[in-house]
């Protein structure tokens, strides 16, 4: 056993130090995770702290594991100490009055979200992972998902957190304040640098009165300049109360209503475009709303079919589809992007990734859907082969149509280790160089995430 194992052990206890077969059983996850060295796996935050220090003071690389369903490699903890806040997961406090909640960095995103709702409250934050997605890595991720439209990424829910710094220090800065401008806040160097400059361990969440009305349809329409009017109908005529407005392109919607998908399609197939809207709302006054929105824009002509759903099993079975991703993996070996845009620039940058693959490959597919009213499109490539090569060839193609309008290479997903060549791509210079100049003073000896986002070395 190597001394810091040794070490490691003696600090934290050898059941939660795992090496060998069982670190590499921990190392399963949606993105590649490589081979670490150990799986730790404190209790505290003290005990986090333990850890970092001895890695600090042996220059050892560590990088913190929530639930392993980050798909850009920020996980990546080849030849690192992995730190795992699964144990991590105690719901500490809920606030009713004051509408907080205090949680471990190792609590699942639907393990808060179904304690919270027992009280009444609500945590907006939803994506496909909720069962596995740790709020700890939501937060060091800035997750978004579903509702961002109207509830904002999870930076927007974050109070106040607590962190370990590089050198093993407990940054405690679990305010509970909405308004708190007493000098530099914090909280936000750790909310979405993906573990570079600190690991969090607890954190202090902004919950919501819990929306007793949902109400969900599925909407067809026949022309993308349609979808930016229905967008800003539902916005304007919902009053606040648009939730989210998802959009799946024609080959994304037949893939998830056709065997072997379990869903069947409430729509017929043949449109371009199937919009999934929601609204949250405080009574049963929403849905009658939601219905004359919903004429208006039959009326207007911007939508041509459209199915309410009437029950919480249709409510469920339309948001099944949209969540229903794991499909696009029929078309395997894919490629996966998640690009921010204009709206106004959407569909020209969609026309020109598709011709760019069809010029090169022929029988490409590209399947797009998204949360369009977040201007955020999930972009999902099958080429035939999913080689180093062909990745760079991708990547140049689905990356290189955002330059002319200044789309992001990330909206939601992160930069991690499988987008950091592109970072340049969309942060400038001075943002990099202050970007470096953060991760220089936060972490000099470089050993917290190192190599992910950007580079430190051969600058
Ligand atoms: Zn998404």
């Amino acid at each position: 056993m190597s001394d810091l194992i040794a070490v490691l052990t003696q600090a934290i206890g050898a059941e939660h130090v795992l090496t060998g077969a069982d670190a590499s059983e921990k190392a399963q996850g949606w993105s590649r995770l490589g081979a670490p060295l150990a799986v730790v796996r404190p209790a505290s935050t003290e005990d986090v702290s333990r850890v970092v220090r001895i890695c600090h003071a042996a220059g050892q690389p560590v990088v913190a594991w929530g639930g392993k369903t980050g798909l850009v490699e920020g996980a990546n903890a080849d030849g690192a100490i992995a730190l795992s806040l699964e144990r991590m997961h105690t719901i500490e406090e809920i606030d009713v009055s004051g509408g907080t909640v205090t949680v471990g960095a190792g609590c699942t995103l639907q393990a808060l979200c179904e304690a919270v709702e027992e009280k009444g409250l609500f945590f907006p934050l939803d994506l496909g992972a909720r069962g596995s997605a740790t709020i700890g890595g939501n937060i060091a991720t800035n997750a978004g998902g579903n509702r961002v439209l109207r509830y904002g990424m999870i930076r927007e829910q974050v109070l106040g957190l607590e962190a370990v710094l590089a050198d093993g220090t407990i940054l405690s800065s679990l305010n509970h304040l909405i308004k708190n401008n007493a000098g530099y806040d914090l909280k936000q160097l750790f909310i979405g640098s993906e573990g570079t400059l600190g690991i969090v361990t607890r954190a202090v969440l902004r919950l919501r009165p819990r929306p007793a009305a949902q109400s969900v349809a599925l909407l067809a329409t026949d022309s993308f300049d349609r979808l930016p009017r229905l967008l800003r109908r539902f916005e304007k005529d919902l009053g606040g109360a648009l939730s989210a407005f998802e959009v799946m392109w024609a080959d994304f919607y037949a893939l998830v209503t056709t065997p072997p998908a379990h869903g069947t399609a409430p729509l017929a197939h043949g449109h371009p475009f199937y919009i999934l809207v929601e609204a949250l709302g405080a009574d049963e006054s929403l849905s009658e709303r939601f219905e004359t929105v919903l004429g208006d824009a039959l009326d207007a002509g911007d939508a041509s079919d459209a199915v309410i759903a009437k029950s919480q099993g249709e409510r469920n079975r339309i948001w099944a589809l949209r969540d229903d991703v794991a499909q696009v993996a029929r078309n395997a070996p894919i490629f996966t992007f998640d690009v921010s845009l204009r709206l106004s620039a959407m569909e020209t940058y969609v026309a020109q990734v598709k011709a760019d693959l069809a010029e090169r490959w022929p029988a490409a597919t590209c399947i797009v859907f998204g949360h369009l009213g977040d201007g955020n499109l999930h972009v999902i490539v099958g080429v035939g082969d999913r080689s180093r090569e062909t990745r760079t060839a991708v990547e140049h193609i689905v990356y290189g149509a955002l330059k002319p309008s200044n789309g992001s290479i990330s909206a939601e997903h992160g930069v991690g280790l499988e987008k950091r060549a592109y970072l340049s791509w969309t942060r400038n210079e001075g943002e990099i160089a202050l970007m470096r100049t953060l991760k220089r003073a936060m972490d000099p000896g470089n050993i917290l995430n190192p190599g992910k986002v950007f580079e430190m070395n051969g600058e």
